[in-house]
């Protein structure tokens, strides 16, 4: 058999037991056809977030594809990632926001409107198939969740307690985050490019959930500091 590493990822909506067969949707067809060019018996790698992840085999090449389950490569696990509220930015660098923070091990993507939010809106259920992909090419066993816009307001309502909130403030003496002992669940919220205004930092900071953090001396762009802030609590 192929190197199992090597064999295309794909994440599917259906439940997954051995045996199952399973239409896949037009464009996961169009993928296994067309580009990855699969023929019948081709192994693929299928998960849905539940199950775990599974081998399976193209047992109908048309243009609408089936694959049959065939043996359970690993089982699910419970993912207990950070909660990232971010204040979106523009298209491009939010793609690159979203696939990293994916990679980081993220496990809600909540996009907060702030005073200084420039960009209002995004597509949610293109973001959503980004992380999709992301999850498929970075081998998680999960995908997370993206909700829709809150305000900052909303932040405590969205948050479980005790779930605490690291509020990463530039230009500040809070102290690194690098230097907290963190829970693995906990919410990191990045301001927009423009900061928050005063009265912001005022009512994040009434709250006995929140805590301020540095990220440096520098001033990162929103995309890196959420990077970075990932990175620390998954490292
Ligand atoms: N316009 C702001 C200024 O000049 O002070 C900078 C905003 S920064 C581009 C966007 C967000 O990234 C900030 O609101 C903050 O949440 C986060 N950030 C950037 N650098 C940081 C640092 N050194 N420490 C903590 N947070 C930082």
């Amino acid at each position: 058999m192929k190197d199992i590493t090597k064999m295309p990822r794909l994440f599917i909506q259906n439940i997954l037991s051995l045996g199952k067969t399973i239409a896949l949707t037009k464009e996961q067809s169009h993928y296994i056809r067309n580009v990855l060019r699969l023929t019948m018996g081709d192994f693929i790698r299928v998960f849905n977030g539940k199950d775990g992840e599974f081998l399976s085999s193209l047992t109908k090449s048309d243009k609408m594809c089936e694959i049959t389950v065939q043996n359970l490569l690993k089982p699910q696990t419970i993912s207990k990632g950070p909660w990232l509220f971010f204040s979106p930015i523009k298209k491009d660098r939010l793609s690159f926001l979203i696939e990293k923070a994916v990679e980081l091990g993220v496990q809600k993507l909540i996009p907060v409107i702030t005073e200084r939010t420039i960009v209002r809106t995004f597509n949610i259920e293109k973001a959503h198939l980004s992380i999709i992909e992301a999850s498929e090419q970075c081998e998680r066993l999960d995908v997370p969740e993206i909700l829709p816009f809150i305000t900052l307001k909303d932040i405590f309502k969205t948050l479980k307690e005790p779930q605490r909130l690291y509020f990463c403030k530039e230009r500040s003496d809070a102290p690194p985050l690098r230097s907290l002992s963190i829970s693995p669940d906990s919410g990191i919220l990045i301001g927009p490019e423009g900061g928050f205004a005063d009265t912001e930092i005022a009512f994040l900071e009434s709250s006995p959930q929140t805590q301020a953090v540095s990220l440096g001396d520098r001033i990162l762009r929103a995309e890196t500091a959420a990077i970075y802030a990932l990175s620390q609590i998954s490292s």
